[in-house]
């Protein structure tokens, strides 16, 4: 074990988390005081506070007629749904599952829409019923709606997502252009459009989505460039007007060293653009945007509690009592290419000045459970806690908190 004075390594989305006597506050509350209230570790806190910030800074940038969309797959906690609803323009969901959370958390269905490959019948089934936009994404949809609103009465709200004829570039996770599972491709649009009209379906717009977790504003202005021209080409053979284009998102955060915050303006001023252009081009469009790492992602954090403190041929190891089945994305495990340390910090030892280098690492029985690789920390014994930053996006959802049978996380909104 190595002691050093030196600095430790900060995380700009540390100043979102201000310290009191060496322990980091979360929505105000000592970390040990909030672990007290949840009753258990580990867990996950989001911070309504700065979810609220980071859409009044958003609301801020964004020209007034761009509606601003919050995608729930990536935290579909009811109660950040619930409190999201309140503050956003409306809600995505990908699932029935997801659109019964977001019609309990009072989102107007006019708000609501539904994308997502191979909707199945009975979910096709609830989101007409429920009178949401239902983003359609191939000619069996088309068909399947065509008989369920004969059934019920009540003629679809379909908008066509196009798999567009682009890549965006630099980003975490490509969603469109080239062979996708996602949408329908812009060059088998009319035919489905002409479908639609057909089917007297009741027809309302276009839904493009490039990517996910993009940190460059001008890949992000030039893909919402090309989406915009691409649905303005597309509307000429559209069964009625386009009421709403919705633009899509992938507006990343900054995890890694040597990562920049995304820079907000450009996009703002490229959309004020858009806006001018579609008043005279798309005349009854609203512009969407649709958001989910962006909104919750910096405004929470992951807590869990050093179980037992080992060193292995001179390797400190903190073995925590959380791993990747709540947090599978810190393990490196969620489609990232190669594995990069979140940012970590001991909570209630935030400015300690004996650090060291450990790995920190869960309880799974397997070498995947990693979630930091010689870290330089605080020096930590069993019981501190160990918290993770930049967590309130693709957390405890999208982890396999079956897998090994250990305990669930709990979650919280402070
Ligand atoms: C996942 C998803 C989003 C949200 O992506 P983020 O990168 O979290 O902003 C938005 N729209 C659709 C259609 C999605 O599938």
């Amino acid at each position: 074990m190595t002691l050093s004075e030196s600095h430790l390594p900060k995380h700009a989305a540390l100043e979102q988390f201000p310290a009191s006597e060496g322990e980091l506050l979360i929505g105000g509350l000592r970390l040990s005081l909030l672990a007290a209230r949840v009753g258990q570790t580990p867990f996950y806190a989001y911070d309504r506070s700065l979810i609220s910030s980071r859409v009044s800074q958003l609301r801020a940038v964004l020209p007034g007629g761009v509606k601003l969309h919050y995608a729930m797959k990536a935290n579909p906690m009811p109660a950040v749904v619930g409190y999201l609803a309140g503050l956003v323009d409306g809600i995505d969901v990908a699932s029935a599952g997801e659109l019964k959370v977001a019609l309990d958390a009072g989102a107007k269905p006019q708000e609501i829409s539904f994308a997502g490959p191979g909707k199945r019948e009975a979910e096709l089934r609830q989101a007409v019923a429920s009178r949401v936009l239902i983003n359609v994404e191939s000619f069996r949809e088309v068909a399947a709606l065509e008989a369920i609103s004969s059934d019920l009465g009540l003629p679809a709200r379909v908008a066509v997502r196009v798999n567009p004829d682009f890549e965006l570039k630099g980003s975490g996770m490509k969603m469109g252009g080239g062979p996708k599972q996602f949408g329908v491709d812009a060059e088998q649009v009319p035919l489905v459009l002409a479908e639609i009209g057909r089917a007297g379906l009741a027809f309302e717009g276009f839904h493009l989505f490039a990517g996910s977790q993009n940190l460059h504003a001008k890949a992000i202005c030039e893909a919402q460039q090309k989406s915009y021209e691409l649905a303005v080409r597309l509307a000429h053979d559209a069964p009625l007007p386009v009421r709403s284009l919705n633009l899509g998102g992938g507006f990343g955060i900054a995890y890694f060293p040597g990562e920049q915050p995304l820079d907000l303006a450009p996009i703002g001023d490229n959309l004020a653009n858009l806006v001018e252009r579609a008043s005279t081009e798309l005349p009854q469009a609203s512009l969407v945007m649709e958001l989910g790492r962006y909104l919750v992602g910096e405004a929470g954090v992951y807590v869990a509690r050093v179980v037992d403190r080992k060193i292995s041929r001179g390797q400190v190891f903190l073995v925590l009592d959380g791993g990747l089945h709540h947090h599978l994305a810190a393990s490196g495990n969620f489609g990232q290419v190669i594995r990069k340390n979140y940012p970590v910090l001991i909570g209630n030892k935030v400015d300690s000045a004996e650090t060291e280098s450990v790995c920190v690492v869960g309880p799974l029985c397997t070498p995947l459970d990693l979630l930091a690789d010689r870290m330089t920390l605080s020096v930590a014994q069993v019981g501190d806690f160990v918290v993770l930053l930049q967590s309130g996006a693709y957390g405890a959802s999208a982890s396999p908190q079956g897998f090994l049978g250990h305990p669930p996380c709990a979650e919280v909104l402070v």
